[in-house]
């Protein structure tokens, strides 16, 4: 018999990772599976991030570290928001956690009430969503078509917004659409944050680093709401240091505190080889992080070329992270003779089945018309995948 709480009962599973498991899964029985799906760079890690992490083995950072993070991490962390991004954190600002993921859920945990609504503007990341659940909030989500770029308007935000409004979460450069909030438009956003006290905004930058044109512009550099914004990164994307588990916010000394106290309770800190190689990653610069980002352009365009060749499909370029979310709904209601589809996420299993290419579907990420796809991966499987997709999707009437 079992006794699961009411809390992980109505908690969905990622459906990135379920994707991403289920390609492993399939590639092991040995299918020729292209995986589009889970984002993550197909970098290794830089060698003198990982000469770190071997160092910091050798040096026996062996002992339980300070609960928010090493001091010298948290000062590098605070020199980068102050040099990168024109934001000033003290040290004691900054909460290390086990990755970025992490960082949104404390967070999340440490500010949000039962029936506290948090907005989430679509098409979202698909953890927000069940983290704002996991945290007894309430999603309300602000939805935004590819005919507005995928991004929201002001007007949106602000008629979403009620008394029971504590938090925004938002994220560009976006995962899944790729769309990046220009100054102008951010500025707009936070003067609608500005209006409402009590309202705070907790931006995902964690696609920084990967931005196609132009200077990435942090929510928390606007000093009118300044003492509202938390901001989320870390060294998974930037670094290619996925699996090294390390993210990281700048708060508001109350909200960082606030995360040491449950971090306390929950993990006890970051493992101390991943800080070390991160101190690293965060002080030094050998070329990695701008090659990875031009590579990123370069399949960019590739994927956009090779997708125009497909009828029916619609997508916006594209101007950050590693992810494209083309609308497919020219192929809802359609069938090959013995399969109608009607869903994006009947699409997406068809193209596993059919084409043996993993893509995700929309519902997850609040965009039913829509898949995603992730193009960190080599220019000769993305070749052959988009290939297969056209195949695939060619046999639909
Ligand atoms: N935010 C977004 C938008 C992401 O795509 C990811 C990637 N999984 C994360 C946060 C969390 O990354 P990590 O936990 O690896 O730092
Ligand atoms: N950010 C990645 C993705 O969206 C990693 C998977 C995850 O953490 O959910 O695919």
């Amino acid at each position: 018999m079992e006794y699961l709480s009411d809390r992980i009962k109505s908690l969905s599973a990622s459906a990135t990772l379920a994707m991403a498991q289920k390609s492993r899964e399939l590639k092991a029985m040995g299918f020729d599976i292209i995986s589009l799906s889970v984002g993550e760079p197909d970098f290794n890690t830089p060698e003198y991030i990982k000469d770190a992490g071997k160092k910091a083995i050798d040096d026996n950072f062996s002992k339980y570290p300070p609960v928010s993070g090493f001091n010298d991490l948290r000062e590098a962390v605070s020199k980068k928001f102050r040099e990168e991004n024109g934001i000033r954190y003290a040290p004691e600002q900054i909460v290390v956690s086990a990755g970025g993921k992490h960082s949104l859920i404390n967070v999340l945990l440490c500010i949000v009430n039962p029936g506290d609504e948090v907005i989430i503007p679509a098409p979202y990341w698909v953890s927000y969503y069940d983290q704002v659940l996991l945290a007894g909030g309430k999603p309300v989500i602000v939805e935004a078509t590819i005919d507005d770029d995928f991004k929201i308007s002001p007007d949106q935000l602000e008629a979403a917004i009620t008394a029971k409004t504590r938090i925004i979460i938002f994220n560009s450069p976006s995962n899944p659409t790729g769309m990046v909030y220009s100054g102008d438009e951010l500025e707009a956003i936070a003067r609608v944050i500005e209006k409402h006290e009590g309202l705070f905004v907790m931006t995902d930058e964690i696609y920084e680093h990967i931005l196609f044109s132009g200077e990435h512009v942090s929510l928390a550099s606007f000093d009118f709401i300044y003492d509202r914004v938390i901001t989320v990164n870390g060294i998974s994307k930037s670094y290619a240091m996925t699996g090294w588990r390390l993210g990281y916010i700048g708060a508001p000394l109350w909200i960082a505190k606030a995360c040491d106290k449950l971090q306390s309770q929950f993990t006890s800190g970051v493992c101390t080889i991943a800080q070390k190689a991160a101190v690293a990653a965060l002080t030094r610069d050998d070329g990695s992080r701008k090659m990875m980002r031009d590579a990123f352009l370069r399949r960019r365009d590739l994927i956009c070329n090779l997708l125009r060749g497909i009828e029916g499909i619609k997508f916006r370029i594209p101007e950050g992270a590693f992810y494209i979310m083309p609308d497919i709904s020219f192929y809802l209601g359609k069938t090959d003779g013995e399969k109608t589809i009607n869903t994006a996420d009947e699409l997406a299993i068809y193209l596993l089945e059919k084409a043996q290419v993993a893509v995700v579907g929309g519902d997850a990420f609040g965009a039913p018309k829509c898949i995603r796809l992730s193009y960190a991966t080599s220019d000769e499987l993305l070749i052959e995948a988009v290939k297969r997709i056209k195949e695939t999707l060619e046999k639909l009437k």
